[in-house]
């Protein structure tokens, strides 16, 4: 077993017994499942929707090098300019070269997975650069020296206590603050911050190929704010947000938001065409496009479509396994179902391969999915691509080998009475099983046995 898959086998083990935090997932998602069938409702063909997404999304991968190289002449037609980042030390080195060359020391951010993914922060602060996240949750879970927990939802882990506390221990806020006191507090405490930074960074929902556009959807406006305030606007995002056309958002923005959320629409969404020096906005919009093991999935057609992801976070919500672990415990950028399914390739297979096998398959994620991505069969093929490759221990081929030609053979199974095969099930299946689980036991005649007595 290595590393990475023994810490996360010791923190599943130990936060999946947490019981304040079984707690307050719960009732966070408990909020949001509410919300998001309502939402649903009002679909009259919530199926043709997701059909027509999982289409555009399919068509748009598969033709992926024509509609970048599309958004790259109509965006820099607008006055905007694209990069290209390989991997993330690229784009890390891009963004640091374009606020060292302006002189910026202090930046505003807006929620952004794929600024997690390179780990934008930490890098900035390493380059004399401060970050400032702008989101709620975001800000929250900066404030607490944490990463943000959920896709959609950064700070799910925490009570509104937690987070009154931690308002009180950085700001002497009064202990006892309502989320109200903290909401206002906080825009306090960030309208001088966009006011006098010198960049904001922002990440993209889509590109837009045929406006060469942005496309930004938020609750908050503090995504609006930080593009429109300081001079300088630099957007990171993935190569697999594109879409063809801006008349492809009314069905993506609305699907977005009614899974990830339950919200018919996002309070804020904007298209954002270039720089808007001459109305008071950024002299200077840069779109750092980047690919860091994008194109490795490209490559794989059976996985292609889990690029279509559109980040709602809805499988997450769903998922029994991230329910009883929680977001940390995964240790990487994307958790949850499409997570275990795009890590191993993105990262590699080695250390992630234990994601794909720490799912019970349910299809719970496959079907709620707006763009339609066969995650449980995706995890399925992770599996068997890790078994290929040879990344499972040789004491598990063993088992599973010789389960596979005993399991196969009714003659051999009946070979064995039940308690000969009680112990065979203890001896090499009871620490798989855990120590909290009682092992069943077989019953005493097989069904075989009681079919044969029975004719
Ligand atoms: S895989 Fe599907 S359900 Fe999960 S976050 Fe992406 S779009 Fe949403």
């Amino acid at each position: 077993m290595n590393d990475q898959t023994n810490k996360f086998n010791k923190k599943a083990e130990q936060i999946a017994f947490d019981e304040v935090h079984r707690a307050k997932i719960k009732f966070n998602i408990g909020q949001y499942d509410q919300a998001v069938l309502t939402g649903k409702q009002r679909y009259a063909h919530l199926e043709l929707a997701r059909q027509r997404a999982a289409n555009v999304k399919h068509k748009t991968l598969s033709h992926l090098d024509k509609y970048l190289v599309e958004f790259e002449t109509n965006f820099t037609a607008n006055g905007g300019k694209l990069l290209w980042a390989k991997h993330a030390e690229e784009a890390v080195e891009l963004i640091v070269k374009l606020l060292k060359a302006e002189n910026i020391k202090k930046l505003v951010k807006s929620k952004s997975m794929t600024s997690e993914e390179v780990k934008l922060n930490e890098n900035l602060e390493k380059a004399g650069i401060e970050a400032i996240e702008t989101d709620l949750g975001e800000f929250i879970v900066q404030q607490a020296g944490e990463k943000p927990y959920h896709i959609v939802t950064p700070a799910m882990h925490k009570s509104k206590e937690d987070v009154a506390d931690l308002y009180y221990e950085k700001f002497k806020t009064p202990a006892d603050s309502t989320p109200e006191e903290i909401t206002a507090y906080t825009r306090q405490l960030l309208r001088d911050e966009f006011q006098n930074a010198g960049a904001g960074i922002t990440g993209a929902n889509f590109l837009l190929a045929d406006v060469g556009g942005i496309a930004v959807t938020e609750n908050e406006g503090n995504a609006i704010m930080s593009m429109a305030f300081p001079k300088l606007h630099i957007v990171l995002v993935g190569i697999e947000k594109i879409l063809p056309s801006i008349d492809d958002l009314d069905l993506f923005w609305p699907l977005l938001s009614t899974h990830g959320t339950g919200q018919p629409m996002t309070v804020y969404n904007s298209v954002i065409t270039g720089p808007s020096a001459q109305t008071g906005g950024p002299q200077k919009m840069v779109v750092v496009v980047l690919d860091n093991g994008r194109s490795k999935l490209m490559a794989r057609k059976r996985h292609r479509s889990a690029l279509g992801c559109i980040r709602c976070g809805a499988c997450l919500n769903v998922c029994p396994v991230y329910k009883n672990i929680g977001g940390y415990t995964y240790d990487t950028t994307y958790t949850g179902p499409i997570g275990a399914v795009i890590t191993p390739h993105m990262q590699d297979m080695k250390s992630y391969k234990h994601l794909s096998f720490a799912s019970s398959l349910c299809g719970q994620c496959t079907e709620v999915c707006p763009v339609k991505i066969p995650l449980h069969e995706l995890l399925l093929l992770n599996r068997a691509e890790a078994v290929k490759e040879g990344w499972t221990l040789p004491s598990e081929r063993f088992v599973m080998s010789t389960a596979a030609r005993v399991l196969n053979s009714r003659s051999i199974t009946d070979m064995a009475g039940s308690s000969t095969k009680n112990l065979v099930l203890k001896y090499f299946f009871s620490k798989s099983w855990g120590p909290r689980r009682k092992m069943p036991k077989l019953a005493k005649k097989s069904f075989s046995q009681l079919w044969k007595e029975k004719q």
